[in-house]
């Protein structure tokens, strides 16, 4: 078996995170170096390394995830807006090989992103 990536071992407790939501096929945690007053990050439980490994049948996980973002947001009371952002591969920043929905909001955020 390969070996646990970061965010399996969250998601096992071997690692220790601030857990704002689990369910079967997702868990939510927040980000150990927020980037604004909230910063969570919204994780398959199956260990796709990026969107470019994606298969037709994660349409339906990857959905999920957006609606727990969006359910997520609301308890946090992110009611004037959020952002929902997917890193990919190198240009991407993706440092992480796990796919994962930062959820980012609190504050005033800029466009473009550097
Ligand atoms: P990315 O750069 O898009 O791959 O995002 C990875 C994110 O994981 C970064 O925002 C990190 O701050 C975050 N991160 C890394 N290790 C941990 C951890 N142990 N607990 C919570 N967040 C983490």
């Amino acid at each position: 078996m390969s070996e646990k990536t970061l965010f399996q071992k969250i998601a096992d407790g071997d690692i220790p995170s601030d857990m704002v939501y689990e369910d079967d096929q997702c868990i939510a945690f927040r980000d150990i170096q927020p980037q604004a007053p909230v910063h969570i990050l919204i994780v398959p439980r199956k260990p796709i390394p990026s969107l470019r490994d994606l298969v037709e049948e994660d349409k339906e996980l990857m959905g999920h995830l957006f609606l727990c973002a969006a359910r997520i947001a609301e308890e946090e009371g992110l009611s004037d807006g959020y952002r929902t952002v997917f890193n990919c591969g190198e240009h991407g920043q993706q440092t992480v090989p796990h796919v994962h929905l930062h959820l980012i909001g609190g504050r005033q955020l800029r466009w473009p992103p550097g």
